[in-house]
């Protein structure tokens, strides 16, 4: 998810090439607890469910006072949502979850920064197809329909949430006559928040694009999986982790908490932070006792979370323009890009994005989504022969993942303070946070996460 803007992930880099440089904070986890943390008071035990981003820097907080932490993970990995591909020796990080940091004004960008080196040099220029050529952004912006899809998402961005009708952006689109006949707004709209235009509330948008606060442009780390950032930034935390122990129950009716994980063990803390994401809550796959407030049910049902999936292929040589962003080419992946861009001689690699009712689709296909996916390719670079050029394929569908269930949260119409309902603590003794529960703007990236950990953390502290 990125901070909307009539400029994508690659083209904000673009604009951004040359990103002000941010003042590193002496310390992170100083920085938090001076804003944080005027009074603690409560000093016992805390689990926490899940170590990706939100439950690794909680731990790391909480672990820094000394706190007792137990982190429970249900995979056998930490990171959650950030997650490297690992064995294809390519010499720059193929991310199967999180790729880019979005912004240059958060703890995650300057743990970036800091711990996990340079960021990639951007100088490349999307492109798209138009009628039978792909040609560069600038030359695609001439054609009426873009230049209409892109005035769209650009008042969509500056619009007064209050104003703008509760309905689907596709809705939207329709009432102020727009035609997306290039695919390109669910691109830019759907499919980068985490869905299809059919499902994307239009007012949640316009009310994220206004609380952004994480600054802009967004950052690929060149040589460095943004795995190891995590590690960095959460030292004490990581330590702490219990790695394939699925959390089955949650008691917390008397005394403190207790839980169980799937085979039968029991733990006991005085408090439980909750990280996992929309999917696993609303899956049931977490029994709570007593059950969760209405306000929780109403919020899992306001928040939207759904399949989503990368498809990363590698070919034998390159096809693409040598200078290659985004890649805007009709059919179901609306959005490619290339992790190797940049790098002379290869290995070549393009990843396809996508979300909503169309990954659902490839979701069913399975491995032969990856033919699929080629055959868009193929359809757009006909000379080339990409399906000639295939090396190898991987197909990360975070949907099928049983721990995760879908890729990152989104605004539904009629969610408006749904998140609140979500980040709420229940009986001063269960806590929430992930990307999901954060009420500024940010959901559905990592430096969102991180910083619903701190207000989490926070929240602990006082109880
Ligand atoms: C394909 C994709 C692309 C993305 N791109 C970007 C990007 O470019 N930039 C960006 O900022 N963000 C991006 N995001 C979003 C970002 O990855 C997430 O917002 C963030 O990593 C979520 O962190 P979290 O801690 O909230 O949740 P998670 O990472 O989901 O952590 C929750 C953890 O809980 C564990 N868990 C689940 N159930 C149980 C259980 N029963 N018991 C114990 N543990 C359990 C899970 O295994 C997981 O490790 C992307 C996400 C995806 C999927």
């Amino acid at each position: 998810m990125q901070p909307l803007s009539t400029l994508t992930r690659r083209q904000l880099l673009q604009r951004l090439a040359v990103a002000s440089p941010v003042v590193l904070a002496p310390s992170l986890l100083s920085a938090c607890q001076h804003d944080e943390d005027p009074k603690p008071t409560f000093s016992g035990s805390v689990i926490i469910i899940g170590a990706g981003a939100a439950g690794l820097y909680a731990g790391q907080l909480l672990a820094e006072r000394g706190l007792t932490v137990t982190i429970l993970e249900a995979s056998d990995a930490i990171g959650g949502r950030i997650k490297p591909l690992e064995g294809w020796g390519t010499p720059f990080p193929l991310e199967l979850g999180a790729e880019e940091v979005h912004g240059n004004n958060s703890h995650w960008y300057r743990a970036a920064q800091q711990f996990g080196g340079a960021f990639k040099a951007d100088n490349t220029t999307d492109y798209q197809r138009i009628r039978l050529d792909v040609v560069p952004e600038a030359q695609a912006n001439q054609d009426p329909d873009v230049a209409e899809v892109r005035s769209f998402v650009a008042w969509l961005d500056e619009a007064n949430p209050a104003t703008v009708p509760d309905v689907s952006v596709n809705q939207l689109a329709a009432q102020r006559g727009v035609l997306d006949t290039s695919n390109l707004l669910d691109a830019l709209l759907g499919n980068e928040y985490g869905t299809d235009n059919q499902s994307l509330g239009a007012r949640g948008v316009a009310e994220g694009s206004q609380a952004w606060t994480a600054g802009e442009g967004n950052y690929s780390l060149a040589s460095t999986p943004l795995l190891q950032v995590l590690r960095s930034l959460c030292p004490q935390a990581v330590d702490k982790v219990q790695l394939s122990t699925p959390v089955v129950a949650i008691n917390y009716r008397d005394g403190g908490v207790r839980v169980a994980d799937a085979r039968g063990q029991i733990y006991q803390a005085d408090r439980c932070l909750i990280t996992t994401s929309v999917g696993v809550l609303r899956s049931g796959n977490i029994e709570f006792t007593p059950a969760l407030p209405q306000v929780k049910q109403d919020a899992l049902r306001l928040i939207g979370f759904g399949p989503g999936m990368k498809i990363l292929l590698r070919f034998s040589s390159r096809f693409w323009p040598a200078d290659l962003g985004s890649l805007y080419i009709p059919g179901a992946v609306p959005e490619f890009w290339s992790p190797s861009t940049g790098q002379d001689g290869g290995p070549y690699v393009l990843t396809a994005f996508v979300h909503g009712t169309e990954a659902a689709s490839l979701s069913a296909m399975g491995a032969d989504a990856v033919d699929y996916v080629v055959g868009q390719l193929f359809g757009s670079f006909p000379g080339a022969n990409p399906r000639g050029l295939l090396v190898s394929s991987h197909i990360e569908d975070w949907g099928k993942n049983p721990y995760i269930r879908g890729t990152y949260s989104y605004p539904l119409p009629g969610g408006t303070g749904a998140r609140n309902g979500l980040a709420a603590p229940v009986a001063g003794k269960l806590f929430f946070a992930g990307e999901a529960t954060h009420t500024g703007g940010h959901f559905g990236t990592v430096h969102g996460a991180v910083e619903t950990a701190e207000r989490a953390v926070a929240e602990i502290l006082r109880s």
